[in-house]
């Protein structure tokens, strides 16, 4: 018998598989997924590594597997580790890191993370014994201490012990000498929760739209069959009540349950809601942990410790078995799309481990990813939808303010009126703002003040991006270009302005217009520190802080009652992106920014800040109005040829040497074009949009099609062909989160 072995190393060139001869006594015990030590290149030493084949006959082995250690992978991880690989471009073995324990990636064994163990304080004798010297033998009055204490309290960790009783390490030791106590060595769990005191809540009786929602996927859990639903409901219709009582559902047949949600909505209010319902059977993985909390969580999941897991995108590949359901919730949130090697979608690989277990897979969200909507409209989902708030709080009252008329009656503060006096009401009723400006949209387009023209590319209705060098507009997606303007060519007015926002300048002028006012700020520049996230969101909320100033960061599920007033600065900071989802990411944003307004007895308003009101995609959010949205927006798509009506396919082509990214290009786009694939549009290449980071310089190559088989042939048979040129690097994304 033979294997191929996946040897585990960040050694580029060693990702591909070696053959190795089993030796006759591990015939029975090898199966795929079993971790196994090697002989391997020129050193003693054993290489680590993973079998991902097994076969009868090879004509390369010719060395023998030194000793198998055990089984972490599953047969299904190494099939989809495959899968993957084809599908986004990379090799097996950086698609079986995301599955290995946390920290199994490090060469060095001792420096990988362990378990951790406490030493423990046990009574040594029985306790009728115990009692009896204490009355009768022991003299010491802190001998007499610890003992009561443990009488009660069998088993303590000894620091904490030390701490409750007063009794030092030292009077330990003389009693484990004397027979009366004993030390062990336990396994601790570090608990990410250690610091939560969470009452537990019980079920809510569900309305009729979640009652029938609820059936829906019922049935197909109880019928193990895989179906996907596209659960639709506005922002507080009680999907996570439903989420909670599915999950229910399929722990009572003895099956466990995957929920995704965003990294940055991984707070502990959506996991507190969990606690409450399901106690401690619950484990977390996200990027904040430590690596010992990582650690733990993952052996808790592999162990079966843990019946539902919470996690952020990777945790997909979490070692669950005997799944019953996959919820990933807030469906269209961008990072499920991972923008790291290997570049997948979480969304895809549910999809994979659903069908695979025969399970239903459920995707939530008040404003569905407008390519999974359409799928559903088209029966390739199930569509199910809850419309109604559940605990009958209304909708708050949105306002589209146009900033073009504030400056054509003198306001040239990024306030306009409407929301000055808004805030001063709130600030005069004691109650709370939430002030939201959009990063992304840096300064980089450039739009009239007057008349809030953006300038746009003729071919790809997409806004151009001003790039400082040469003074130049390009389109980031067919390398379009045209000189700055000086003057709009719509109406002719010469205020042509370079946008962006920051969300200290936002706070420098509040501080200017309301110095009585408290302000909180919350940004990547202040949540970077482990908890931080939360720490700033109880502040506000704890401590009645009048303002919270923030990002993207703010508009995910958080429920703040005395917040009435939110203030959308400028809505157009995601409108002009160059992306073709710009109008679908700014209709998200401003919804479930809307969404945090009013959440308890008071109505809440919001005040959209644009110089676009007319833009379908402002007009509709004003409305919530997801379908009229969804009509326009995928009207565009279809005229234009964009997702879901094609996959964009984009390769990177980055390099220090910046001639040699041109050469490497043009020559790649020459094969993909030899390769004369009719369904796929191939676009000469371009500078990226951001076109060097870190001296690394980013040309790209933008495909349009279906990436199918083929088009996976077609790709790889081109780059196959290159020349291979030293520091350059090709990359592949498809349907990336960020074209830039
Ligand atoms: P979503 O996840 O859609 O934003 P939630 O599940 O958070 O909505 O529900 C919003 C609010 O309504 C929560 O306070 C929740 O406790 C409450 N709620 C949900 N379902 C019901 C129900 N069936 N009866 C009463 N209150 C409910
Ligand atoms: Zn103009
Ligand atoms: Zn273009």
């Amino acid at each position: 018998m033979f294997a191929s072995i996946l040897i585990n190393t960040n050694a580029k060139e060693l990702n591909r598989v070696f053959d190795y001869v089993v030796p006759k006594e591990y015939e029975n015990v090898i199966s795929i997924g079993a971790r196994v030590f090697v002989p391997f290149g020129k050193g003693k030493n054993l290489s680590e590594g993973y079998v991902v084949d097994l076969m009868d006959s090879s004509e390369f082995a010719n060395k023998e597997i030194a000793s198998i250690e055990d089984s972490i992978l599953t047969e299904d991880n190494v099939e989809l580790a495959k899968l993957m690989a084809q599908k986004y471009f990379c090799n097996v073995a950086d698609c079986i890191k995301l599955m290995l324990p946390p920290g199994a990636s490090k060469k060095d064994l001792d420096k990988r993370v362990k378990e951790k163990t406490a030493r423990f304080v046990y009574l040594n004798k029985e306790k009728d014994e115990i009692r009896f010297d204490i009355d009768n033998n022991i003299k010491s009055d802190k001998h007499k201490k610890l003992l009561e204490f443990l009488l009660e309290n069998d088993g303590f960790d000894v620091t904490d012990l030390e701490v409750i009783t007063d009794v030092s390490k030292g009077i330990m030791k003389t009693l484990e000498k004397n027979g009366y106590i004993k030390f062990v060595y336990e396994k601790v769990n570090r608990n990410p929760f250690a610091h939560k005191n969470i009452d537990r809540d019980s079920k809510l009786e569900l309305n009729d739209e979640q009652q029938s929602v609820y059936d829906q996927i019922e049935f197909m859990i109880e019928n193990e069959e895989f179906a996907e639903f596209l659960l639709k409901g506005i922002t507080g219709s009680g999907k996570t009540e439903v989420y909670l009582q599915v999950i229910e559902k399929a722990l009572s047949m003895e099956k466990r349950a995957m929920v995704l949600v965003p990294e940055i909505s991984l707070t502990p209010q959506i996991v507190d809601r969990f606690l409450a319902r399901f106690g401690d059977c619950v484990a977390v993985l996200h990027s904040k942990l430590s690596d010992g909390e990582r650690f733990d969580e993952w052996n808790k999941i592999k162990n079966g410790e843990a019946k539902i897991i919470i996690g952020a995108r990777s945790a997909i590949f979490a070692p669950i078995e005997n799944l019953g359901i996959i919820i990933i919730d807030e469906e269209h949130d961008n990072s499920y799309k991972s923008d790291m090697t290997p570049r997948y979608n979480a969304k895809d690989i549910a999809r994979f481990i659903a069908k695979k277990n025969n399970i239903p897979l459920i995707l939530g969200s008040a404003t569905p990813d407008i390519c999974d909507y359409y799928k559903a409209l088209n029966h390739d989902k199930e569509l199910v939808e809850l419309t109604k708030r559940a605990n009958n709080a209304s909708l708050p009252n949105i306002e589209i303010v146009d900033m073009r008329q504030e400056l054509a009656v003198g306001n040239r503060s990024m306030f306009s009126l409407k929301l000055q006096e808004k805030l001063a009401e709130n600030l005069k009723n004691k109650m709370q703002t939430i002030l939201f400006i959009n990063r992304r949209g840096f300064s980089t387009f450039v739009m009239c003040r007057d008349c809030g023209y953006v300038v746009k590319c003729p071919n790809c209705n997409i806004a151009l991006t001003y790039h400082s060098f040469g003074n130049m507009l390009k389109c980031h997606y067919c390398g379009h270009e045209q000189p700055v303007l000086k003057i709009c060519p719509e109406c002719g007015s010469s205020k042509i302005k370079y946008f962006g926002t920051g969300t200290q300048k936002v706070e420098s002028e509040i501080s200017k217009l309301f110095p009585e006012a408290s302000t909180i700020r919350m940004d990547i520049d202040t949540v970077s520190k482990k908890n931080s996230h939360e720490n700033i969101l109880n502040k506000f909320k704890n401590e009645n802080i009048d303002i919270l100033i923030g990002t993207q960061m703010i508009v995910k599920g958080h429920h703040f009652p005395n917040v009435t007033l939110v203030g959308v600065i400028a809505a157009d900071g995601t409108l002009n992106i160059g992306d073709y989802r710009a109008e679908e990411r700014t209709f998200q944003t401003i919804t479930q920014v809307a969404g945090r307004a009013g959440r308890g007895e008071q109505k809440g308003d919001v005040i959209v800040q644009t110089y676009n009101p007319d833009n379908y995609a402002i007009v509709c959010s004003k409305n919530q109005d997801y379908e009229k949205f969804y009509d326009g927006e995928i009207m565009l798509r279809k005229r234009l040829n964009y997702p879901p009506f094609c996959d964009i396919i984009l390769i990177r082509v980055n390099g220090e040497n910046l001639e040699n990214v041109k050469r490497v290009s043009a020559k790649l786009y020459e094969k993909l074009l030899k390769e004369r694939n009719e369904n796929l549009l191939i676009y000469k290449p371009v500078a990226s949009p951001i076109d060097k980071i870190q001296n690394t310089y980013r040309w790209r190559i933008i495909i349009k099609g279906k990436l199918n088989r083929k088009a996976i042939y077609t790709i790889n048979s081109a780059i196959g062909k290159l020349k291979k040129v030293k520091d350059i690097n090709i990359i592949v994304d498809t349907n990336p989160s960020n074209m830039m």
